[in-house]
């Protein structure tokens, strides 16, 4: 049985399957929103805030609308779709769970785990337990925990530095709601639409500028790491990983995405990665272009980057893990090494 939801709720969380079914209901159409100054204002204030501090102005609670609010996030989420550039994307999810956790952090604890059962389906109780002067209210599933958590670089996140009871992790409450906006982060980076990059005119107004400032920032980052390539400058994680493609050793899944859209990003072009890949033990050059070829946004409409360091640590491909939190991204490594493995 559906339950309820007020638009209050919805607009909290517009992310949420709840809310997603109520939009429904109110059979939101581009068409008649973009006839609404208020909601096209402010999906493009929810991206310009994503761009440029990365925390949505929160104005909720305020005397704000929840159907602006509620309204402007699908129309702030359909230009994400539509820019489809993952630099955009990461900003704006993180901003959006950041926002989450703002409201989290105000509900009870019993309401917190109704959200994360209800949403992610994960084994979560409310629990009251006082140990060694900490308070928990909390308890997950241990296999929910990894999942949520895995790009969490920081150690205490890491399950042994946790307390467990009979396979649940316990948490206090500013860690629940940390945990679930770390899950909320994940579904807004992976819940990729496409979408016909045409909008009805005000929205269009608001794809084109944020289209442009988008085109932009990720140019000047381009032009830092583009021109001649330089293998010195590399970060360790992809050196690690070239010398094991090039010793023809076999390489996961996410090492290969990991290398092949490191290499796509400084400048390397398809065929050259053809060629690293051929020492694979299970080379195919049809798959590995088609896949390369992905990558590249050559056959759908998003140009991937590499994951960031934390995501490398999760996934043990950093090999360099004090510095997780000063790199944070192994384009930022390679840009600020080659400036000066480059210099004369
Ligand atoms: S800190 Fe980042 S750039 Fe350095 S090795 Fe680890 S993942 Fe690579």
């Amino acid at each position: 049985m559906q339950e309820d939801i007020s638009i209050h709720e919805a607009a909290k969380y517009p992310w949420s399957v709840m809310a997603r079914s109520l939009l429904k209901e109110y059979n939101v159409l581009l068409a008649e929103v973009d006839n609404n100054p208020r909601i096209t204002k402010r999906a493009k204030l929810r991206l310009i805030d994503a761009l440029e501090t990365k925390v949505p102005r929160n104005t909720m609670g305020l005397n704000d609308d929840p159907y602006v609010e509620l309204t402007s996030f699908f129309v702030a989420k359909a230009l994400v779709d539509a820019i489809a550039s993952m630099y955009l994307r990461r900003r704006w999810a993180t901003a959006e769970a950041k926002s989450t956790e703002e409201f989290l952090i105000k509900e009870t604890d019993s309401k917190l785990a109704q959200i994360a059962i209800r949403e992610f389906n994960w084994q979560m109780k409310t629990v009251k337990s006082q140990i060694a002067g900490r308070s928990f209210t909390h308890s997950i599933h241990f296999t929910n925990y990894l999942t949520a958590t895995e790009g969490l670089r920081d150690l205490k996140w890491k399950l042994v530095n946790k307390r467990l009871s009979t396979g649940f992790v316990l948490l206090r409450k500013t860690e629940t709601t940390r945990v679930i906006r770390a899950a909320v982060e994940q579904l807004l980076v992976r819940d990729i639409k496409k979408v016909d990059a045409e909008f009805p005119p005000n929205i269009q107004q608001v794809y084109d500028e944020i289209d442009a400032k988008v085109r932009k920032r990720v140019d000047r980052h381009r032009q830092e790491i583009e021109g001649e390539i330089i293998p010195e400058a590399f970060p360790p994680c992809m050196q690690a990983i070239l010398s094991d493609l090039k010793e023809g050793k076999p390489l996961s899944h996410i090492a290969r995405f990991a290398i092949t859209a490191f290499l796509l990003n400084v400048g390397m072009e398809v065929d050259s990665i053809i060629e690293l890949f051929m020492k694979a033990p299970d080379f195919r050059e049809d798959l590995a272009r088609y896949q390369i070829e992905h990558i590249a946004g050559k056959r759908g409409t998003t140009v991937y980057t590499p994951p960031s360091c934390a995501y490398m640590l999760s996934v043990r491909l950093c090999v360099d893990p004090d510095q997780v939190g000063v790199r944070r991204h192994p384009l930022n490594y390679y840009r600020y090494r080659r400036k000066r493995v480059s210099k004369p």
